[in-house]
């Protein structure tokens, strides 16, 4: 199979089969070409062999024919004795002149043999047999037929084979010319293989030639073997000449076929059949062609020698070359494509070669040095890698299938005060959890090396000393190719900061949440989109709700909010701007409210979101409004204070100039108060100010007002009164105060300056001022006396 492959092999391949190819075909050609030939030749050959048989036959018969018609023509029988002992000898040296005469007699015209050779049947009749009979009339041969009356008188060369006569007849005539008797002659059938032998060399023979002799019928007469059986009909039928033919053996024969034309006196239709098995004729061409495959070897195996000779010559420049390339593929990189070749191509593939093993040289030396330094790069990167491994500000560890810690860095082992060689391969990872965790830890671990995906979780970690340390854990699973678990790689990130602070910030916001829902204050916080987040319980109760309703509320679908200004104030807080608003009326849900509300922006991751504080100021407003009241009374006398009066004062000028309706204001001014005090003391002069500030305030209408405007001076305020019917009620309350006595003090008396106020006051104080001067003219007039400011009515006691 390696020679096949080899050039040398595929070479002598080549040009074995092609020459045993075109030796074949040649062979093949020529037996075609020769086959043909050589047919046609033996045919022609067997044709010749077959006339020769027949012409000896037409000749012999011819012979015996003209033979017995020339005898019976003799004297000795036309005119002679035809019993007498000088015609039998002469029958008897006919006889003997041819040594296939079986029998030779003459018979009378009644059929009885006269006399014959040897005496054979002389006396006897042969009236019947046909020689007789057709020699009677004229020259006669008969075909070949088994001896009848001769055949137990003669002896039979051929006992196997029953005698066989052909017969020649010619009538004996006298004279006269009549018929005096019939001369016959018996000629053995065996004369006929004298004549197939002669004809037949024994070469023929050898060559498997074979004669058949038919009659007319086609029986076959010779050989004998085969006498009187019928030859096939198409064999009968074939026409004089030679062809190739299926006999009914089922071999096939060169067969050629002549009639025998005897021109005797019968033409008996005889024809010569010669074959030879095809096989035979051919032999020579077989012999021709197997000499040919012969030589077609030969010279195949001279041109395998060639070829090989011819590809070891071409192939050893290759194989050297082979050899270097060999050398060069097992690392001897001294070996050189050197080998002095001097044909063109091996030279040029040669130089090509050697130029391609620098190449390949140079790039193994460049891959080496390439390799090299990704060597030392993955030296770098290895330890550069361990480092950020072991320095990393997250803990790494693997366990096995086992749980049995196989990996761990160095951040970790410091986290948690374990030295390396403690941890692995020792250390079970759940022995890093706290007691309490290790049964949940379990089952994250089944489920991890079940192949389901681990969340991360927080836990805590307990270090070597016992304290413990919160921390981040996330693990990935690891499987090989059939799905096994191999390992699995948490990495652990300490949150003991971030945890601390979480819990600072719950705490803190549940202190927050404490305070907001401590406070009295009501607090809501809603988003810019109007949605209340927050709400505290002061928030519900101030507003009449549940803190679940208010958290359902949106301040911008709130018509409350839009009717009692609030939603005007919330945009102006989103715009950044504190807002308060003092609510009287009901909130959004339905509850009566004293309130104020501080709207305030609140920044929240990048949104302002509104903080309103809800303060309930029901109390408070009560408180002012007492305050306000307070203000407004004068605690000594129970009366209308300064402020209170010009309050009215001014109220009543400004209804004066809306409706036109006038008022009259009254001064009053206690006489010498000074010398009560003086002589009975302050808190004496303060009952004095009291007794007549309580008749001032019966001697007035209720809607009148009755006021102290100073230390010891009073006003009275008379709405649509006119100055006459002031006038009178100044001169009652006068002459009321001058007639009752205070106790202790006794008498008092008092002046009053009455003045109307008019539409052409620039102001209420106008009138006051006039009034002041009517005082002060009543002063000036003796005292205890009444004043119109601009005349002279003058009221006194
Ligand atoms: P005239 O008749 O001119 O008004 O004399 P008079 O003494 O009343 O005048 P004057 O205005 O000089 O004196 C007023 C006095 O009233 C002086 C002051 O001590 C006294 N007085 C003012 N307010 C009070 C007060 O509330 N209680 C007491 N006991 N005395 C007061
Ligand atoms: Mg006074
Ligand atoms: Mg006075």
């Amino acid at each position: 199979m390696k020679l096949l492959q080899s050039f040398r092999g595929r070479l002598v391949l080549l040009f074995g089969s092609l020459s045993l190819l075109v030796g074949a075909a040649t062979a093949f050609y020529f037996e075609q070409a020769a086959s043909q030939e050589v047919a046609q030749s033996r045919g022609a050959a067997l044709h010749d062999v077959s006339r020769s048989i027949a012409q000896a036959l037409a000749e012999n018969l011819r012979e015996r024919d003209r033979e017995i018609s020339l005898l019976s023509r003799f004297p000795v029988f036309r005119r002679g004795d035809l019993h007498s002992p000088e015609l039998r000898l002469h029958l008897e040296d006919i006889k003997n002149s041819y040594r296939h005469y079986a029998w030779v007699g003459v018979a009378d015209t009644d059929g009885t043999v006269l006399s014959a050779a040897g005496g054979l049947l002389e006396g006897q009749s042969v009236l019947k047999r046909p020689w007789f009979i057709q020699g009677s009339h004229g020259a006669y041969v008969g075909d070949v037929h088994e001896a009848v009356l001769l055949a137990k008188k003669l002896p039979n060369p051929n006992p196997s084979e029953p005698l066989r006569f052909v017969d020649f007849a010619a009538p004996i005539l006298g004279m006269d010319g009549k018929v005096r008797g019939v001369l016959g002659s018996h000629a053995n059938w065996d004369w006929v293989q004298e004549v197939v032998q002669r004809a037949l060399s024994s070469q023929h023979a050898r060559d498997g030639m074979q004669v058949l002799i038919l009659n007319r019928k086609g029986d076959i007469l010779y050989p004998f073997a085969a006498i009187g059986s019928p030859l096939p009909p198409e064999l009968a039928r074939v026409s004089d000449g030679y062809a190739t033919l299926n006999w009914p053996d089922g071999a096939a024969y060169l067969t050629s076929k002549v009639n025998v034309a005897a021109r005797a006196s019968t033409e008996l239709g005889w024809q010569v059949l010669l074959r030879q098995p095809l096989a035979a004729a051919l032999a020579p061409v077989k012999q021709l062609q197997q000499t040919l495959l012969l030589i077609a070897l030969l010279a195949s195996l001279i041109f395998m020698l060639c070829a090989l000779w011819l590809a070891s010559h071409l192939s050893r420049p290759i194989e050297q070359l082979v050899q270097v390339a060999q050398r060069v593929a097992s690392g001897d990189e001294s070996a050189s494509f050197v080998t002095g070749q001097h044909s063109l191509e091996l030279q040029t593939l040669e130089a090509s070669l050697r130029d391609m093993t620098l190449q390949l040289l140079a790039r193994k030396q460049a891959l080496a040095d390439s390799n090299r330094l990704l060597e030392q790069k993955v030296v770098a990167r290895t330890a550069e890698l361990s480092e950020l491994y072991h320095l990393s500000p997250v803990g790494y560890h693997s366990h096995n299938a086992e749980g049995i810690i196989t990996q761990i860095n160095d951040r970790e082992l410091q986290w948690l005060g374990y030295r390396r060689e403690d941890v692995v391969g020792r250390l079970h990872v759940s022995q890093l959890l706290p007691p309490e965790c290790r049964p949940a830890f379990a089952g994250h671990l089944a489920a991890m090396q079940q192949g389901q995906s681990v969340s991360t979780e927080d836990t805590e970690f307990v270090r070597q000393d016992g304290s413990t340390l919160h921390v981040r854990l996330s693990a990935n699973a690891h499987f090989d190719a059939a799905g096994e678990f191999v390992f699995a790689r948490s990495a652990v990130m300490d949150v003991s900061t971030q945890h601390s602070l979480e819990m600072a910030l719950r705490s803190q916001q549940q202190l927050n949440q404490s305070i907001i829902h401590a406070s009295d204050n009501g607090l809501l916080l809603y988003r810019a989109d109007g949605q209340c987040l927050l709400a505290n319980d002061a928030a519900a109760s101030i507003l009449g709700t549940s803190k679940q309703e208010l958290l359902t509320q949106n301040f911008h679908h709130n018509a409350t909010w839009q009717s009692n200004g609030l939603q005007q104030a919330a945009l102006r807080a989103l715009d950044g701007r504190m807002e308060r608003l003092l609510l009287n009326g009901h909130s959004s849900f339905h509850k009566a409210v004293d309130c104020q509300v501080t709207l305030l922006p609140v920044a929240h991751e990048g949104s302002t979101m509104l903080l309103l504080v809800v303060k309930d100021v029901a109390e408070l407003m009560q408180a002012n409004r007492e305050l306000e009241q307070l203000a407004r009374v004068d605690t000594l006398t129970g009366l209308a204070n300064r402020r209170s009066a010009n309050e009215r004062l001014h109220a009543e000028f400004r209804r004066m100039q809306r409706s036109g309706s006038s008022y009259s204001v009254l001064l009053l001014d206690i006489d010498h108060f000074k010398r009560v005090n003086d002589t009975f003391g302050h808190e004496s002069g303060d009952h004095v100010l009291q007794f007549v500030a309580g008749i001032l305030q019966h001697g007035v209408r209720e809607t009148d007002l009755a006021a102290r405007f100073g230390g010891e001076e009073f006003l009275l305020l008379l709405p649509d009164t006119a100055p006459q019917h002031g006038l009178q009620l100044a001169d009652k309350l006068r002459a009321s105060i001058a007639a009752a006595t205070v106790p202790l003090v006794g008498r008092v008396t008092v002046s009053i300056g009455l003045a109307a106020a008019t539409a052409d006051d620039a102001d209420e104080d106008a009138a006051v001022r006039r009034a002041d001067q009517a005082l002060y003219a009543a002063k000036h007039a003796g005292r205890n006396r009444v004043e119109l400011a601009g005349s002279d009515n003058v009221a006194a006691g």
